[in-house]
């Protein structure tokens, strides 16, 4: 097991009708905020009322941009930079998903900066000195909740790039499962998808001697597992929902990377695509992360035959491990087929155009994952095995 710093600031309020406290938490960091959301979906159920009174009950002057599209757009994070420099804004509230959180959190990252704040995604400066900000999660997915990340979409070069760091972690953030019951199906198995991946990025490591981590990624992989279904087919059902909405958090804030290093290839792969066709990041995923696999299982099968074992039940074949492990890929592929999820490019009509150009903008920065690197050539190796 490696070294590792475990530390995880955000304050997670989990439960019904937990959203009515964000004016008592928020107004300790100031009087005045940006209240930042998407296209309107808090709007139609109400949500943004309620928040908007628990604000205005403790006496804390809103400033509001909404608009925020799924693969945030760094032109509406100028306007928020701009917006909070003007009218010198201490807090950001972001009421939403990934896309709403990862924008404010790159508004809250600009603020104090001189320059232009693609600059921290293209690798030119680093962040230093965020703006406090606070989360009303409504769709569990991206974990952006409680992570140190934000990743925002450049439309000038369709470039899809991710940032982190430490001051970018929420410092709360409210989790009623009851906010998800909105949510249209596809969403929610984007995001169970997407939740799923930021645990399997974590499990393929090299890393040997690591039980305890691997056994929390299992848990938490199996618990997703068996509640997606209940979610999808019963939509209202608390219990299912506040399964998968503690499981997205715990995905991805830190904990089940503890003494190793994760891989984060398929990431960085279906960035280029959702950077190019404006997919969801989730539904790219579910492409993307089994033809990874096809891609590397021969460099540790083992390691495939315990996440078969363990996580798909399938049973071990001494005589043929990698008829083992070709199964556990399997049983992932088909489960994201079973929840509506594409498996292939074609099914969302994604051709073979910009493969080369994908997998030369995705290595640009050099090699990519840590499970084996990946090279330019293998990244289109990859794209070839997901067509
Ligand atoms: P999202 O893009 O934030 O939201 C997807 C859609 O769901 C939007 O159209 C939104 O509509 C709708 N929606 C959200 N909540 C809803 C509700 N309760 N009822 C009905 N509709 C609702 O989804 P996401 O998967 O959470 O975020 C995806 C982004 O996060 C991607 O850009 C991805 O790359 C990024 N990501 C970030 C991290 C990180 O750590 N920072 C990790 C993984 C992925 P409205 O706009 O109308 O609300
Ligand atoms: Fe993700």
């Amino acid at each position: 097991m490696q070294n590792f710093v475990f530390q995880n600031e955000t304050k997670i309020i989990f439960g019904r009708d937990e959203e009515q406290v964000v004016g008592q938490e928020a107004k300790k960091y100031g009087k005045k905020l940006l209240l930042h959301y998407g296209g309107g979906s808090i709007k139609k159920n109400g949500l943004y009322q309620r928040v908007v009174e628990s604000l205005q009950a403790q006496g804390i002057e809103i400033f509001e941009l909404s608009g925020v599209k799924p693969n945030p757009r760094v032109s509406l994070v100028r306007e928020g930079v701009t917006l909070c420099k003007e009218n010198n804004i201490g807090f950001i509230l972001a009421v939403g998903g990934g896309s709403v959180i990862d924008s404010a959190k790159a508004i809250a990252a600009g603020v104090n900066y001189e320059g232009d704040v693609w600059d921290f995604f293209d690798g030119k400066n680093s962040v230093n000195d965020c703006l406090p900000l606070g989360v009303i999660l409504t769709i569990p997915a991206a974990g952006s909740e409680s992570s140190g990340g934000s990743v925002i979409t450049n439309e000038d070069g369709s470039y899809k790039r991710a940032v982190g760091h430490e001051t970018m972690r929420p410092r709360f953030a409210i989790l009623n499962p009851v906010l998800s019951y909105t949510l249209p199906s596809y969403q929610t198995a984007c995001g169970i998808t997407d939740m799923m991946s930021h645990i399997l990025e974590r499990y393929f490591t090299r890393e040997k001697n690591v039980e305890l981590t691997d056994r929390l990624c299992e848990a938490t992989l199996k618990t997703i597992i068996n509640n997606a279904h209940t979610v999808l087919d019963d939509p209202t059902n608390y219990d299912a929902r506040a399964e998968i909405m503690w499981a997205g958090t715990i995905a991805h804030n830190d904990s089940l990377n503890t003494g190793r290093i994760g891989d984060w290839g398929s990431h960085d792969i279906e960035h280029e695509i959702s950077g190019i066709y404006d997919i969801a990041h989730g539904a790219g995923l579910a492409i993307i992360f089994p033809a990874w696999m096809k891609y590397v299982y021969k460099h540790d099968v083992n390691r495939f035959v315990q996440f078969a074992n363990r996580v798909w039940d399938v049973e071990i074949d001494l005589n043929d491990l990698e008829k083992t492990a070709l199964q556990g890929i399997q049983k992932t592929e088909q489960f994201f087929r079973l929840i509506g999820m594409p498996v292939k490019l074609n099914e969302v009509d994604i051709g073979e155009e910009h493969f080369e150009e994908m997998a030369r903008k995705g290595t640009e920065r050099g090699p990519i994952g840590n499970f084996i690197k990946l090279a330019e050539k293998d990244v289109f190796e990859i794209y070839q095995l997901a067509k």
